[in-house]
């Protein structure tokens, strides 16, 4: 899956994304991320601070996707079974994701959570990996539950939550790389 969207034009961005180092100037796609996600980016931070630049110059923009395509991606998660596993900022990288590509564009979405991955597709959307880019490698990561916030040093192989059974997600843990 991780080598589609290579001829994309619009980008949307996740979390991870940005903590990877996407949203530097000249990268050439058009880029998109959603309010939950600049949320989630630390204030203050070096990633945040290169996400405001961004918006700033125009290299960025922060929409908040529409009613009617977030309604479209509930009936699609519904439909999966994958209505546990997504957050907030998820949702709304989707939806915003399925906008775009309505309104004639085409739309990758950079994210490595699988479950991310798995409803992108669905939806007809690109997807872009961090994987792909050997990035990930230098971040640390940490593996969480998104229903009781419980973290795991040893994440459980079948990537079940063994407290309440949730599907676990992770995310990176520092900003810093790992030399
Ligand atoms: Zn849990």
């Amino acid at each position: 899956m991780s080598g589609r969207g290579g001829e994309a034009e619009v980008l949307v961005l996740d979390t991870s994304a940005f903590i990877s180092g996407y949203g530097a100037p000249g990268s050439g796609e058009a880029l998109y991320t959603v309010p939950a996600v600049k949320g989630e980016v630390r204030e203050g931070g070096l990633q945040r601070l290169r996400l405001e630049n961004a918006e700033r110059t125009g290299v960025l923009t922060v929409l908040e996707p529409g009613e009617k395509y977030r309604k479209e991606v509930q009936r699609v998660l519904a439909e999966m079974g994958e209505t546990r596993v997504l957050s907030e900022a998820d949702t709304q990288i989707l939806s915003l994701g399925l906008q775009l590509k309505t309104e004639g564009k085409n739309t990758a979405i950079v994210s490595d959570d699988y479950a991310v991955q798995n409803v992108a597709d669905r939806l007809g959307l690109g997807i872009k990996s961090l994987v792909t880019r050997g990035i990930k490698k230098r971040y640390r990561w940490t593996t969480y539950c998104p229903g009781c916030r419980r973290t795991y040093q040893d994440p459980p192989r079948d990537g079940v939550c063994q407290i309440c059974g949730t599907k676990l997600k992770r995310r990176p843990s520092t900003e810093r790389e790992i030399a």
